[in-house]
């Protein structure tokens, strides 16, 4: 079985970074990896993090006994994990699971523990708490690896980070002590503290080929047909094609459009205020409900061409939503963009 940097598609650029890294030992303490959703940071997180921990990446196994004499020692190279000892299987994440069980590879997510487990009493709702940061990460850094080779820490969406997790990190970010990582992830990076920055190195992900995006759907069981429909619309995002694909998806993008249809046909604003809070969903999956409203609205003008009314509004609304979408692109807070494209489409 391949490492899992091995197996990533489509960021052949970052891949050989973090290789020749691994292969001269110089591995940076902090990076964040800055990109769109779903293009494969978080996989390549992963994969970095298999390989540091790897037991047997750059070591020679002597050869068993064979039946025709001793078999010749393996050599594993040092840019790859093995993909088979006990640690690499370990920190790999289990269909289903977003934490590994490698006690040396730790993940850090806005709401990914429960209050108690670190320390508090109330959700984490705005962003990953100082708690989080000192249960998980102070607590634990300074002692460097349980198990032996290296000790991970990955943040998903680093840019929740509060300020007093973040300044609570600063001290560690410095000086981290020996084979300690951090691996921050961001679709936003500019958001990030100036001072989490400068102590980072920064290594960015490309949207994905679409070309890469239909492979991989088919791989993952998807007709070519529909492979290449869906990677089309996908802006080199995998989540947004497997969102676009998903039938599951497909309800809620429906349930999204008619209830922002009916909250701008309210009297009351409250309903509008209430779609804003969609804002706090992943950005992929933003930008894919938003996608569903501008289709509404371009159908909408069509059929309202052909009654000779109405057509005018609609396509005022596509473009506002067209807008907002690329306002998101540009790193605009979600929630503060939703909000005004929906008081601005009630106008
Ligand atoms: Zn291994």
């Amino acid at each position: 079985m391949p490492g899992l940097l091995d197996t990533l598609l489509g960021q052949e650029p970052a891949v050989a970074t973090l290789r020749r890294a691994l292969a001269a030992d110089k591995v940076h303490h902090a990076y964040v990896f800055d990109g769109p959703d779903g293009v494969g940071k978080e996989m390549a997180a992963f994969g970095l993090a298999q390989a540091l921990l790897c037991e047997r990446r750059g070591t020679t196994v002597e050869g068993a006994r064979g039946l025709f004499g001793p078999e010749p020692p393996i050599v594993f190279p040092t840019t790859e994990a093995c993909g088979t000892c006990s640690a690499c299987t370990r920190s790999l994440l289990r269909a289903g699971e977003k934490r590994p069980v490698h006690p040396d590879l730790v993940v850090l997510e806005r709401g990914l523990y429960e209050p108690s487990q670190i320390g508090r009493r109330t959700p984490e709702t705005q962003d990953i708490s100082v708690d989080q940061v000192r249960t998980l990460v102070l607590a634990r850094a300074a002692f460097g690896p349980h198990e032996g080779r290296a000790k991970v820490f990955i943040i998903r969406r680093a840019e929740e980070l509060g300020i007093s997790a973040a300044n609570a990190l600063l001290k560690t970010l410095e000086e981290p002590g020996n084979r300690v990582h951090f691996l921050l992830l961001s679709s936003v990076p500019d958001r990030l503290l100036p001072t989490i920055r400068s102590r980072t190195q920064r290594l960015r992900f490309a949207p994905l080929p679409a070309a890469t995006v239909a492979q991989i759907l088919e791989k993952e069981g998807k007709s070519n047909e529909e492979a290449l429909r869906l990677s089309a619309r996908s802006e080199g995002s995998l989540a947004r094609a497997r969102q676009l694909g998903d039938p599951a998806a497909t309800a809620t993008r429906d349930e999204f459009v008619a209830r922002a249809r009916d909250a701008l046909r309210q009297n009351s604003i409250l309903p509008a205020l209430a779609i804003a809070e969609e804002g706090k969903k992943e950005k992929a999956e933003l930008g894919v409900l938003l996608d569903a409203l501008a289709i509404a609205f371009a159908e909408e003008g069509r059929a309202a061409a052909l009654d000779g009314d109405g057509a005018d509004r609609a396509a005022v609304r596509f473009s506002r939503v067209l807008r907002a979408t690329r306002e998101l692109d540009r790193n605009a807070s979600p929630q503060l963009t939703v909000e005004a494209l929906f008081l601005e489409l009630r106008g």
